[in-house]
């Protein structure tokens, strides 16, 4: 076998983070889970997780590079590595746990946490760390609360750190001990052929502690369910599908771990009048046929301003849609206010009188086709057809 400082690609004066820093990184490219059924990875594995082992021990380094291999023989724990070299997987792979935050996560969440997964790791202290949960709030707003923007209350349920405890889960300091069963690595190994299997701590349930004098009030969990009222604003210019993100309002982290989230999941309930396209407003407008033929000024309703005045021209169709400037919702992002758009909709009146009819029958007698520039249109189109 190399020199243990070949053996980790490092200076003879590395220092100790060096040491952790080149380990970490050939035990992460060499582990087992990573090279299944690789005898030869197998080997390397062991070989720096054993020069590791002493050079991560200052005194063993001392020995080794004073007296080399052989000097390392009296040295408790150290001395099976020295004589004859890691003889089994277990060793390697108690070594690796240990060089991951002191006592050892399970191989899954070391990898996570290396390679980008979740939220879930280890202190430097050997406690799991992890992220509270994130919580999902909807609110439902009303068109005028969504388009001014409005401040709401929330009223949650939370899991809190625990008063008493501070969060520990242990009525004294020394209520909390390392996991016996697992070492506090909150993994159980088990080595069949070049695999190794690891499993869930069944003890302390992969926490690698136990609590053995349990705080009272929270049970040993470290957190308890907290009622809290949360203040939220809402901006203008929200729509349906948004959410707005309270970071830390969810449930608290453990171990040290940050807090979860709060989501807020907006839905705008629909207007009676008003319908809603991105930023605009649409408005149907009905008018009777002799507004729309003479022209007429009209009171448009308007979510923002109460109220608007709308001039519509002699000889408006139904369908005309007329924009109103600025009159829509604010843009959520704060990029100015989208418009109020009117569509025309010309009404035929119902349950005339004698009179009216009469009045609309002298009319039709005075209608002509320079009146009607698209009946006349139409007319000309169709005629082929029943000629
Ligand atoms: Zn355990
Ligand atoms: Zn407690």
């Amino acid at each position: 076998m190399a020199d243990y400082y070949e053996t980790l690609e490092i200076p003879r004066t590395a220092t100790q983070d060096e040491i952790k820093k080149a380990y970490r990184k050939n035990a992460l490219r060499y582990h087992p889970d990573k090279n299944p059924g690789d005898a030869t990875a197998e080997v390397k594995f062991k070989e720096i997780s054993e020069a590791y082992e002493v050079l991560s021990d200052e005194k063993k380094r001392q020995v080794y590079d004073r007296h080399g291999k052989a000097g390392l023989g009296g040295m408790g724990a150290g001395a099976s590595a020295g004589n004859r070299g890691y003889s089994s997987m277990d060793e390697a792979l108690r070594t690796f746990m240990g060089a991951f935050g002191g006592g050892g996560a399970g191989a899954d969440s070391i990898f996570e946490n290396f390679f980008g997964g979740g939220f879930s790791g280890q202190s430097e202290s050997g406690r799991m760390v992890r992220q509270g949960s994130s919580k999902r709030v909807n609110i439902s707003l009303n068109f005028e609360e969504a388009a001014k923007g409005t401040d709401k209350e929330l009223a949650i349920t939370n899991l809190a750190h625990c008063d008493e405890c501070h969060g520990v889960g242990a009525a004294s300091a020394d209520g909390i001990k390392k996991c016996s069963r697992c070492g506090g690595s909150g993994q159980m190994f088990e080595q069949r052929g070049f695999f190794s299997m690891s499993t869930t701590c069944s003890q302390c349930h992969g926490e690698g502690q136990v609590v053995t004098n349990p705080c009272k009030k929270c049970r040993g969990q470290g957190l308890i369910k907290e009622k809290q009222q949360v203040k939220v604003h809402i901006p203008a210019g929200v729509d349906s599908g948004m959410r707005l993100k309270m970071s830390g309002y969810g449930d608290a982290g453990q171990g040290g771990g940050p807090n979860g989230d709060l989501y807020i999941f907006i839905t705008v309930e629909p207007h009676n009048i008003f319908e809603r396209e991105g930023d605009d407003i649409l408005l149907d407008l009905p008018i009777s046929f002799s507004e729309a033929a003479l022209g007429c000024k009209k009171e448009v309703p308007s979510l923002l301003s109460h109220s608007c005045r709308l001039t519509i021209p002699e000889s408006t169709q139904s369908g005309k849609v007329f924009r109103i400037k600025g009159e829509g919702f604010p843009n959520v992002h704060g990029q100015g206010k989208g418009d109020l758009l009117v569509k025309i909709f010309v009404e035929t009146p119902s349950k005339l009188s004698e009179k009216q009819k009469e009045l609309l029958r002298e009319l039709s007698t005075l209608e002509n086709p320079a009146n009607m520039p698209k009946q006349k249109g139409f007319l000309d189109k169709i005629k082929d057809l029943f000629s």
